[in-house]
């Protein structure tokens, strides 16, 4: 138990209240100060985050107020690192500074692996020297000023000056104070003209928020689609998150200036395809300097705020749920669909949305929905799903429903309801001869029932011949034609086959049109697949079984050619599959920042040591890469 400990200033940094304390306590033995506060000896004399915090908090005086907590929070440069790392990589940084074994801590940070200087020396703002020196007697070590990229004071706008203590100190085990004799006042200010000087005092400011704010860790799935998302509010990538790299790149060197990202070691050029502006807008593999994304929030929104609480997508379709448009659902134009996939459509350069609706039907259209009635707009339907299917039969089959009865009941047009008889081979009344007027009407013919008869007759004759062409049936039916000629032309042009088709065409129409459906829904599986966070094999089997159309997949994949070409050109051998593990495997290490060992990717990748020779080329290929 310690008899007393100073009480740390503002934004002191624990390191140099533990110098204070050394200086107070009178040992003259720097080891005996580390013994006495972390009941350790091997504890490093650590300034950004060190260790040891659990038992020097035991070992404080019983009246102290102070938690490890709030030294993490206030005292080291832990809210500095934490809002960019993953959540699970943050809390074992927290835990390493809790136990009195730091070792991998800064590895863990990130720190080890970037680009970005750390200082050599603890650096002091002359002007804050001064005023901790008025205030209290006393001066001490500015956590802030000790962040990599902090060149400036954001209080007093002046450039910060390098003391002469060296941060990894001149011995391992001790600490220094800041004093007025080590933090020389240098009359000659560094000038970095005023352009750069304003650039760097907000930078500082946006570390200063940093540190005086606790934002949570994020995933990396939250970095890589909230950056896709401003790219694309941006116009720096295309709807479905395509970067336009050259275009960013010209234009973020245009917006600070070369001399201001040389001085924070980031400066980027398009001709180096490895340049971490590149890398960051991909899919992170790594953790970045928390410099680097804050050059980046700068670039791409207004504050620190905007970027971690504004958390909105780009939403050519607004938000979820969307409109349901099929007529036959109960939940017909309600807000009920969750299923968006958001794609490029190469011709129109637009956003093509594609919905899948709980009641199995899939419709798509090109965005963006600009008023409410283009909610209500149906593109194109990729299959209205089953319980447009079973509604269409009951109106035909059980409730005897004329076409375009049926048309108007299920809220489409004809030809879709015969295209679906069809393919249904569904027998609605209007397929026997007989008229759909009621009898009792039949007695008061008029003209208006006449020609109602002729439409009917005249559609009948269709839905019996469905290959024929309109030259052929008016073979077939010449009195007919003459009248509707004669009488309801427009109707007649309207309601007659369009093309004439060869004999077998309605066979070859099915199978293309269930193609079409089918390689869709293969589409928005394998994408499903892709998604899952541990690998799954891409088989045309488990495909099926996701879709419940394994039979028909087993049995008829040669008549789906669409279909069949993309399944050959997704679907993976064991070899693909076990290459594609490993590369994941070594994302994930990386992105733990564990090493990255053959064991290692192998027992996360599930593979034993007996590879093939191409798929242990690609692994030795992966180790030596991992060295850079
Ligand atoms: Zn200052
Ligand atoms: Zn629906």
């Amino acid at each position: 138990m310690l008899g007393f400990f100073p009480t740390l200033y503002p934004g002191e940094l624990l390191y140099s209240a533990i110098a204070r304390y050394q200086i107070r306590s009178g040992n003259l033995s720097p080891k005996l100060t580390i013994e006495e506060l972390f009941n350790s000896r091997s504890i490093t004399a650590t300034a950004d985050l060190p260790c040891g915090l659990d038992n020097l908090v035991k070992n404080l005086p019983p009246h102290s107020l102070i938690t490890v907590d709030s030294l993490i929070q206030h005292h080291t440069l832990y809210p500095f690192y934490c809002p960019f790392l993953p959540p699970k990589r943050a809390r074992q940084i927290e835990i390493s500074m809790r136990g009195i074994y730091g070792g991998n801590i800064h590895t863990r940070a990130g720190i080890m692996a970037s680009a970005i200087n750390t200082p050599q020396y603890f650096r002091f703002c002359p002007d804050c020297l001064q005023e901790t020196l008025d205030k209290y007697g006393e001066t001490y070590w500015h956590r802030l000023h000790q962040v990599p990229g902090v060149l400036f004071c954001p209080i007093h706008k002046i450039p910060l000056q390098n003391s002469q203590i060296p941060i990894q100190g001149f011995s391992k085990h001790e600490y220094y104070a800041a004093s007025l004799e080590n933090c020389p006042v240098d009359s000659e200010r560094q000038n970095y003209g005023k352009a750069i000087a304003k650039r760097l005092i907000t930078l500082s400011q946006d570390s200063f928020y940093l540190l005086e704010n606790t934002f949570p860790s994020r995933t990396r799935e939250w970095f890589t689609k909230r950056y896709q998302t401003l790219l694309i509010e941006k116009g720096y990538a295309n709807s479905t998150g395509r970067v336009r790299q050259k275009r960013l790149i010209e234009d973020f060197v245009f917006f600070y200036g070369k001399d201001f990202l040389q001085a924070i070691d980031s400066m980027v050029s398009y001709e180096d395809e490895s340049n971490w502006l590149s890398q960051i807008v991909r899919k992170h593999r790594k953790v970045f300097h928390p410099i680097r994304h804050l050059l980046m929030i700068r670039f791409l929104t207004d504050s620190i705020d905007t970027f971690f609480q504004n958390n909105k997508q780009y939403r050519p379709f607004g938000r979820s749920p969307w409109l349901c448009l099929n007529g036959a659902a109960e939940h017909y134009l309600q807000p009920v669909i969750t299923d968006l996939k958001v794609s490029h459509c190469l011709e129109n350069k637009k956003p093509l949305g594609t919905f899948t609706c709980s009641c199995g039907m899939i419709y798509s259209r090109s965005g963006e929905d600009q008023t409410e009635e283009d909610k209500l707009r149906i593109g194109r339907v990729i299959t209205y799903g089953q319980v447009w299917e079973d509604k269409l039969r009951e109106l035909l089959e059980v409730k005897k429903l004329g076409l375009r009865a049926t048309a108007r009941e299920l809220r489409v047009d004809t030809n879709t309801v015969k295209r679906y008889v069809a393919l249904l081979n569904l027998t609605p009344t209007w397929t026997n001869n007989q008229p759909q007027i009621k009898p009792k009407k039949a007695l008061l013919i008029d003209k208006k029932d006449i020609k109602q008869q002729k439409r009917d007759k005249w559609l009948n004759l269709q839905q019996e011949n469905p290959e024929l062409s309109k030259t052929e049936l008016r073979k077939l039916a010449p009195d007919i034609y003459a009248w509707l000629y004669h009488h309801d032309r427009e109707w007649l042009n309207k309601n007659s086959p369009k093309l004439k088709q060869p004999k077998s065409s309605i066979n070859k129409v099915d199978w293309n049109t269930r193609d079409g459906e089918i390689l869709a829904q293969a589409q928005n599986a394998v994408s499903k697949m892709l998604e899952k966070n541990k690998p799954v094999r891409i088989t045309v089997g488990r495909i099926g079984a996701t879709l419940g159309l394994k039979t028909l997949l087993d049995k008829h994949l040669d008549k789906l050619l669409q279909t069949k070409a993309y399944l050959d050109s997704v679907t993976e051998t064991v070899e693909d599959f076990q290459i594609r593990r490993i590369k994941w495997a070594v994302e994930e290490l990386e992105y733990g920042g564990e090493e990255i060992k053959e064991w290692k990717i192998l027992k996360l990748a599930g593979l034993q040591d007996n590879l093939t020779p191409k798929v242990r080329t690609y692994l030795e290929k992966q180790l030596k890469a991992s060295k850079f």
